[in-house]
C-alpha cells in the first residue's frame, strides 16, 4: 500500500489535471472523505497537509474530532443531517453541506456557538430527483438561500450535489451540467457564495469539467471502505 503522502499527492495530481483539461484557472479544493477512517489515518493524512475532511455521521465525527483537536483542520458534514443532532452540528463543524430544509436552517443558525466563526453552509440538491431523501428540489435554493442569508451565524457559500450513481456519463453529464447553472444563478445573487461541490471519486474529473470548486473523494485517496 503507498504511503498516505503519496496517495494524496497522487490525487492532488489527477484533479490538477483535470482542471487543466477543463480550462480551469480557478482553484478546485480536495474534501478528504473521512468516514469509516479512524483519527490515526486522518492523522496521518493531515502530516501530509491535507486539511479538510468530510464524515458523514455527527456522532463518528466527534470522537475523532476529540482525538485530533490539537491539529488545525476544518471538518465539513457531507452526511444526511437529522433535525435532533443540529445542536451538535452546529457546534463540532466548520462546514454544514447537507442543508436541504428550513427546520434545520434555524436549528443551525440557533445553535451555533457566539465564540465560533459563522457556519459555512451549502445547501444540497437532490439533482436527480431520486427518492432520496437528502436535498432539496431545485426550485427550492432560492428560498433556502434567503433563510440562510438571513441568520448572521450562518455564511452561505455554494450548492452541494450527488447525482445518482445509477446514471451513466452522460445523465450525469447534464446533472452536473444544471447544478454548475443553479451555482452560477446562486453566486450572482450573493456575495459570499464561492462553493460548489460536487465530484466524488468515480466522476470528480467530470464534475471538475462542470465547475466543481469542491470534490468529495474517499476511496480513491483512503482505499474501499471495509
Ligand atoms: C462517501 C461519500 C463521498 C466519497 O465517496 P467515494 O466514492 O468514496 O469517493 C462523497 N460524498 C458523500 C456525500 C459521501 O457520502
Amino acid at each position: 500500500m503507498p504511503s498516505p503522502e503519496h496517495r494524496l499527492n497522487t490525487l492532488l495530481q489527477r484533479i490538477e489535471t483535470a482542471a487543466r483539461n477543463a480550462g480551469r484557472t480557478d482553484r478546485v479544493s480536495l474534501l478528504a472523505v473521512s468516514k469509516t477512517q479512524s483519527a490515526d489515518v486522518i492523522r496521518a493524512l493531515a502530516a501530509a497537509g491535507q486539511r479538510a475532511f468530510g464524515e458523514n455521521y455527527v456522532q463518528e465525527a466527534g470522537a475523532k474530532q476529540d482525538a485530533l483537536r490539537e491539529l488545525p483542520l476544518e471538518w465539513h458534514l457531507i452526511g444526511h443531517l437529522q433535525s435532533n443532532k443540529a445542536r451538535e452540528a452546529a457546534q463540532q463543524f466548520d462546514w454544514v453541506q447537507s442543508v436541504d430544509r428550513p427546520g434545520v436552517i434555524e436549528a443551525l443558525a440557533r445553535h451555533r456557538p457566539d465564540t465560533r466563526a459563522p457556519l459555512n453552509v451549502l445547501i444540497q440538491v437532490n439533482i436527480d430527483a431520486e427518492g432520496s431523501k437528502s436535498g432539496c428540489q431545485p426550485e427550492q435554493i432560492e428560498e433556502l438561500a434567503a433563510r440562510i442569508a438571513h441568520h448572521d451565524r450562518l455564511c452561505l457559500r455554494g450548492l452541494m450535489a450527488i447525482p445518482d450513481p445509477e446514471h451513466d456519463r452522460q445523465h450525469r453529464a447534464s446533472s452536473f451540467a444544471r447544478m454548475q447553472q443553479a451555482f452560477a444563478r446562486l453566486r450572482s445573487a450573493y456575495a459570499t457564495v464561492d462553493t460548489l461541490s460536487m465530484g466524488m471519486s468515480a466522476d470528480f474529473e467530470q464534475a471538475i469539467a462542470h465547475g466543481a470548486t469542491l470534490v468529495r473523494i474517499g476511496t480513491a485517496l483512503f482505499g474501499p471502505r471495509e
